[in-house]
């Protein structure tokens, strides 16, 4: 498939190749909507093997960006950029030279930290752009987004909960955490003291011996997914649920912050269905982090920001209701809900402007 016809079947408004051989950046940036608003997204550098990979990456990536601002209630669209290189191709200039281009789309994409960037990069990008955020220049900054993140998980487990056990309390339930790093470590942290029994499971032992010693649990020696609990919850890589996990697992809910969790959404997602798993759709449990980063923007305060973010749990209750009604699975329904509105707003082009 040519990339014309590529962007046209995913439906993205527009991309942007970057290229300054003065400074060694080679960046694409992609508009996947800006219907109900600027295109949102993360700015990653990555070593892509090819141009091809690069671009495929950043076009999924920004796609799912309209989905999850769209499904969060968020005024925001869809965008997503890519640098190409490892982190040795890091420097001010080229850092700066990548803001100019943000600044020269005035608005529409506006771009925040991700894989491979930090801070200081952030603020590098922000002396040729005001068009970024996180950087620590801006007073009220929304800061690392983690525990926002988590604090959306804990609610969207506790949606599942409610809608699998008719009660949303998660004190003496057990619930199995894949990846205690900077989220899973704070979905640790609400679950404890909420009274919930925890499991971990993580390869890095330092980070178990974190999550131990600050929220004693029991450690996972065998394999996560036959674990005997109530509720797997995904907080570190993608594509973990697949053909191959699903017959494994046990739990009645899987509730996580990893991004992209099921390796083929459409199929896995029905295959978990057909097993009666409830599965919350992962950028909608995952979207607390977006919503206080959104809020750099907005000028929420940090209580409406985290009433948004509980808003999750009413979120994962409409998405399970519509997949029960329609009898099609949770990420299907997610789509739905998520597309139902940009079109609905999308309809209003031209309307008295
Ligand atoms: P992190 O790197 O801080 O933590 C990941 C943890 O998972 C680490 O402890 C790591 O040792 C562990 N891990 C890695 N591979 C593993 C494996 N195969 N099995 C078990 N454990 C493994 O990352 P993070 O920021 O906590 O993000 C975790 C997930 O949540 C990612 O998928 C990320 O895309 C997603 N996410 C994060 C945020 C955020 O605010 N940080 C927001 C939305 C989604």
């Amino acid at each position: 498939m040519n990339l014309f016809e590529k962007i046209q079947s995913q439906g993205h408004e527009q991309v942007v190749f970057c290229n300054n051989p003065q400074t060694g950046l080679r960046a694409v940036i992609a508009l996947h909507s800006t219907v109900l608003g600027p295109a949102i997204g993360g700015i990653r550098i990555f070593p892509y093997a090819s141009e091809q990979e690069a671009i495929d990456d950043v076009l999924r990536l920004s796609k799912a960006m309209t989905y999850k601002a769209s499904l969060a209630g968020l005024n925001l669209g869809g965008g997503n950029a890519v640098i190409i290189g490892d982190s040795g191709v890091k420097s001010e200039a080229l850092f700066r030279s990548f803001g100019r281009y943000i600044q020269s789309l005035n608005g529409r994409f506006i771009g925040g930290a991700d894989m491979s960037t930090n801070v200081e990069d952030i603020n590098n990008i922000h002396l040729e752009t005001e068009w970024v955020l996180g950087s620590s220049v801006n007073k009220g900054g929304s800061g690392n987004p983690a525990p926002m993140t988590a604090f959306g998980v804990y609610h969207g487990i506790r949606a599942c909960l409610e809608i699998v056990f008719g009660n949303p309390n998660v004190r003496g339930k057990k619930i199995a955490i894949q990846g205690v790093g900077a989220v899973g470590f704070e979905v640790a942290r609400y679950l404890h003291e909420a009274g919930a029994k925890l499991l971990y499971y993580d390869i890095s032992s330092r980070h178990l011996k974190r999550a131990m010693e600050h929220f004693p649990g029991t450690v996972i020696e065998s394999s996560f997914y036959k674990t005997d609990c109530d509720v797997l919850a995904p907080c570190a890589v993608g594509g973990i649920i697949n053909q191959r996990t699903i017959p494994r697992i046990q739990a009645p809910i899987i509730a996580g912050a990893a991004n992209n969790q099921l390796e083929e959404e459409s199929i896995d997602a029905q295959l978990l269905k057909e097993k009666g798993i409830l599965y919350a759709t992962d950028y909608a449990v995952n979207a607390g982090g977006l919503i206080s980063v959104s809020a750099e923007l907005t000028g929420h305060s940090k209580q409406k920001t985290l009433e948004d973010v509980a808003n999750i749990f009413d979120s994962v209750k409409k998405i399970f209701n519509l997949s029960e009604q329609e009898n099609i699975s949770t990420v299907a329904a997610a789509d739905k809900i998520a597309k139902n509105r940009i079109q609905s707003i999308a309809t209003l082009a031209g309307f008295f402007l």
